[in-house]
């Protein structure tokens, strides 16, 4: 029986039967290798296992339940009996961590989240990295590898799912919605809105990194745009009333 609607059970031998503290984060891994051959070694009594596996279109295997305790993340105090565990597609030449295994993983992790109670992920807190976690016995889990796992893409997608119910930007979730590369007042001038404060943007550089760190970070593009002209000032307004609230 899973524990993931959107996931089909595998099971594993590889585990140890319920857990000594409660569940406490995420840890996400990558693969270095593929669905079925992760399905095979944790099928395999004496290796290893993880709470969950997902494929590269978005299949997501179960092995262990979440009542019990994987073997995946080291037995230090923090370790697995602390954590379900999140094995990904990629991690080698070859394994590509695509964008439906991406997807689905943050949709597993939502629903994760709304059942432990955590409204928001947040990295260092409920989701860790492999290499973080003790005896820190695997430094290239998940992203220092070829292929890595898009562990930050998988973060902001889960949490606007939990924050509005879809994976993207498009509805609801104003504090995200609202950055904007923004021309105010026909000025020869762009700046950039964090949704909070006004940035000036002096150099084109400036412009495209801002672009590129944004696409990486939530998978779309930032809005570009003028607001206001010389004779209505609504760029103006804008950066005034952002100077009330902030
Ligand atoms: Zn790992």
């Amino acid at each position: 029986m899973t524990d993931y609607s959107g996931a089909t059970w595998v099971g594993s031998p590889n585990y140890t039967p319920g857990r000594a503290q409660p569940v406490q984060y995420i840890a996400l891994h990558v693969m270095a290798g593929y669905l079925a051959g992760t399905d095979a070694t944790f099928g395999r009594a004496g290796g290893a296992s993880s709470t969950y596996g997902v494929g590269a279109v978005g299949t997501v295997h179960q092995y262990v339940s979440e009542a019990d305790t994987a073997w995946a993340d080291g037995n230090g105090s923090y370790g697995n009996s602390a954590s379900i565990s999140i094995e990904h597609e990629g991690g080698i030449t070859g394994a590509v961590n695509t964008d439906a295994c991406v997807a689905a993983s943050a949709r597993l992790c939502a629903d994760i989240a709304r059942r432990y109670g955590w409204t928001r992920l947040e990295h260092g807190k409920n989701v860790r990295l492999h290499r973080e976690i003790y005896p820190y016995s695997h430094p290239a889990c998940p992203d220092k590898c070829p292929n890595p796992l898009r562990w930050q893409e998988i973060i902001a997608q889960a949490n606007n799912i939990l924050a509005t119910g879809s994976p993207d930007y498009t509805e609801g979730n104003l504090y995200d919605m609202v950055a904007a590369i923004i021309q105010p007042n026909d000025e020869s001038r762009l700046v950039y809105w964090d949704g909070a404060h006004i940035h000036n943007l002096s150099h084109p550089d400036e412009v495209t990194a801002i672009k590129d760190a944004y696409k990486k970070a939530t998978g779309t593009d930032i809005a570009v745009f003028k607001l206001g002209s010389k004779t209505a000032p609504w760029a103006t307004r804008l950066f005034s009333a952002m100077k009330r609230i902030s």
